[in-house]
């Protein structure tokens, strides 16, 4: 397993990492979250994503509990947390980057995560309610005081991130080293050309989201599936409505005859291609299944696959590819 620097900071995670939304705590039993949490690790995976929103903190429970079973040193894994959307309670306290709920939030993590530290904190969406001077100041604390370690942002815009450097910079703060956009052949516009000037100026890691954009870009939905898929979950229909498009599944099934004529799999294939983007840090894989997370580990395999022939191969068959702004 590679290890790439997260943007300009010094810590290394690996190409592939493991997150739990939908899966720990709520989709699949302890067993099998520990399953994986074992498979990720014994790969060499070093990086852990979770948020206090999964499974309403259930997630990190889970995660928590499996974590301090294991005898894996300290320093040998970093782990996450995201803070926006609350745990579930609704007040206006209870949610949003203003102080209060940043410092209870990051407190929660940490006791359900039973770690003194969280490597890597995450701002999950912006919160127009709050003062970005308040979050910058309320984050730069938190690393002070030795309770995270890097923070960050998740579906910012260049510009937010930006503004957050800036007021970094005026008061000698510790601004946010590293972004977690979606980002998969569907979705390619923030990675490839929101977030240019950001890796250029001040840099800026990215721990990428939804690489097989919920399981469509595996090719199982242009055939028989069965039930306990997660675009047949009712609570996710919005999810699937944007997904599950004649057009998203005529590329799919082209795509997949591509993979097999490389001597690759369409879910390789797709995750290779994430990982084949330079500013891409690392890759949040998602599993249901310990198969699933067999086959995902093997994609760094066919990263070499993708010459600039087949490069171009799959940018015809997407025809997608955001446009620059002109200068
Ligand atoms: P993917 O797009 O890779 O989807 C993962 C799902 O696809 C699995 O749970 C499984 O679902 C299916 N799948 C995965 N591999 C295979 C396979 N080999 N064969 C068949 N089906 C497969 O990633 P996620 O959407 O789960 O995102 C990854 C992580 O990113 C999350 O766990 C979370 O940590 C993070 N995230 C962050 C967000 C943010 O706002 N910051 C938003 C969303 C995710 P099933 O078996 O149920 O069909």
């Amino acid at each position: 397993m590679e290890y790439r620097r997260l943007g300009n900071s010094g810590l290394q995670l690996t190409e592939l990492s493991l997150g739990s939304w939908i899966t720990f705590g709520s989709q699949i039993d302890d067993s099998t979250s520990g399953r994986l949490l074992d498979m990720a690790y014994d790969a060499g995976i070093n990086f852990f994503d979770n948020a206090e929103v999964y499974a309403h903190g259930a997630s990190e429970e889970v995660m928590g509990r499996l974590l301090a079973q294991r005898d894996w040193p300290r320093d040998t894994w970093c782990v996450s947390s995201k803070v926006f959307f609350g745990a579930g309670g609704q007040m206006p306290t209870q949610r949003g980057l203003n102080r209060k709920h940043v410092v209870e939030a990051c407190h929660d993590a940490l006791k359900r995560l039973r770690v003194d530290y969280l490597d890597l904190f995450f701002c999950h969406r912006p919160d127009k309610q709050t003062p970005m001077e308040e979050t910058v100041w309320t984050m730069h604390q938190l690393i002070q005081q030795g309770k995270i370690l890097y923070w960050g942002t998740s579906e910012w815009s260049a510009a937010e991130i930006m503004d957050a450097h800036r007021i970094a910079e005026r008061h000698h703060l510790i601004g946010p080293v590293m972004e977690q956009p979606q980002y998969n052949m569907f979705v390619r516009r923030k990675v490839e050309v929101e977030y240019a000037d950001v890796y250029r100026t001040v840099g800026l890691g990215t721990t990428i989201w939804s690489p097989l954009a919920s399981g469509i870009l595996t090719g199982k939905y242009n055939k028989e599936v069965g039930s306990d898929v997660r675009l047949k979950r009712e609570e996710l229909s919005w999810i699937s409505k944007r997904l599950l498009t004649d057009q998203h599944l005529s590329k799919v099934a082209s795509l997949e005859a591509l993979a097999g004529d490389i001597g690759t799999s369409m879910t390789q294939l797709a995750l290779a291609w994430c990982l084949k983007n330079p500013h891409v840090s690392t890759v949040l894989l998602g599993a249901s299944k310990p198969e699933q997370l067999a086959e995902n580990l093997r994609a760094p395999e066919a990263v070499q696959l993708l010459t600039p022939d087949v490069m171009q191969r799959i940018e015809d068959i997407l025809d997608n590819a955001p446009a620059h702004p002109e200068y």
